[in-house]
């Protein structure tokens, strides 16, 4: 259940300040205010999804191709196109704390962890 008082549902109101890095129709891009690699900025659509699945699977197909987009275009933006990785954490047990759907884009000179 999508709650609209979640702090990213703020941030799209306006009613909290965000350093953007991105903006369009479909997404905004801001850096996470408790960054955990060198470039850490969370992409939000500005649609009612609490997950990657919820989006996944409600989402218009052209609102998801716009927000896809808005990623990369996010990524043009950061100058991030060859070292960046995407996160979704999707759920309490794998971490998810904001249950707005959005993706971590994260960079960093050499990250510690390989997948
Ligand atoms: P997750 O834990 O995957 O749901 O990611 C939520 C992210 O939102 C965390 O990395 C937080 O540091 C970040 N965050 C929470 N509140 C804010 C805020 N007001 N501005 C920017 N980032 C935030």
């Amino acid at each position: 259940m999508y709650d609209k008082n979640n702090v990213f549902a703020k941030i799209l109101r306006g009613e909290i300040p965000a350093k953007t890095v991105y903006s369009d129709d479909y997404a905004l891009a801001f850096y996470d205010n408790a960054p955990r690699a060198k470039t850490h900025v969370l992409v939000v659509p500005r649609g009612e999804y609490t997950d990657i699945y919820d989006f996944a699977t409600n989402a218009p197909s052209d609102f998801q191709a716009g927000f896809w987009r808005a990623v990369s275009a996010t990524v043009d933006a950061l100058g991030l196109r060859d070292n960046f990785r995407t996160v979704a954490n999707t759920g309490p047990g794998a971490g998810q704390s904001v249950f707005h759907f959005h993706v971590h884009i994260m960079s960093d000179d050499r990250f510690k962890t390989d997948f």
